[in-house]
């Protein structure tokens, strides 16, 4: 058989002499009575912009799915495998989810591979190149400025992905109707890694601004 990696052994060992030991009783509570997340996110697979830990949020709080470049697909109900709308669903229809947050991140390397014409399938199923093929509109119109750097076309496509992951939500009728009866908010949001800054999206501007936050 082969090793259980060491790291996770030594962090979950850490994890239960500590955060389990003084949120025991919140673990206990969350079994008998269920979950009831407050906020369905919508995050990027990469390893540096974990939702729960930018947010200090605690067991039970937030309704996580991940996916490259923390994309939300239109409604597209064909008996395909739609991951992240049978998420939606879910934390929509069975939570009654009160926010949904799609969250972007600096440097991504999902939304620099949309941005490059020439990348190269990662394997024969090029799942990658399908799944940020949602983006192709978009980054084509990105990829024609010649007036923008490199860095200005990530960041730029970052955020604009993010407005279209929020046009996609809406294309659910489930989404659509909550949110008409001000039932469910919607937000974005866009984490920069390198420097820990926060910037959340403008509702009716659909810019990014920096929220008014204390930090040492
Ligand atoms: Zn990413």
């Amino acid at each position: 058989m082969s090793k259980f990696p060491e790291r996770l052994l030594a962090g979950y060992q850490t994890f239960m002499t500590g955060r389990y030991t003084a949120e025991r009783a919140r673990y206990r509570q969350l079994a008998e009575t269920g979950q009831e997340p407050h906020t369905l996110v919508i995050a990027c697979c990469d390893s540096r912009a974990a939702p729960e830990t930018i947010f200090d949020c605690g067991p039970g709080e937030l309704f996580v799915v991940r996916n490259v470049a923390n994309l939300m697909p239109p409604y597209e109900p064909d008996g395909n495998y739609h991951s992240t709308s049978a998420a939606l669903e879910f934390a929509v229809q069975a939570l009654k989810i009160r926010n949904i947050l799609v969250m972007g991140h600096g440097r991504c390397g999902g939304i620099a591979a949309s941005l490059d014409p020439a990348a190269k399938p990662l394997s024969p199923g090029d799942f990658i190149g399908q799944w940020i093929s949602l983006l192709k509109p978009a980054a084509e119109k990105i990829q024609e400025s010649s007036l923008m750097t490199g860095s200005e076309r990530q960041t730029a496509m970052e955020r604009i992905s993010i407005r279209n992951s929020i046009s996609n939500l809406r294309t659910f009728p489930c989404v659509k109707i909550l949110e008409d009866k001000g039932k469910l908010e919607i937000h974005g949001a866009w984490f920069d890694i390198s420097s820990g800054e926060l910037w959340v999206m403008d509702k009716d501007s659909g810019d990014f601004v920096r929220p008014e936050v204390e930090v040492a």
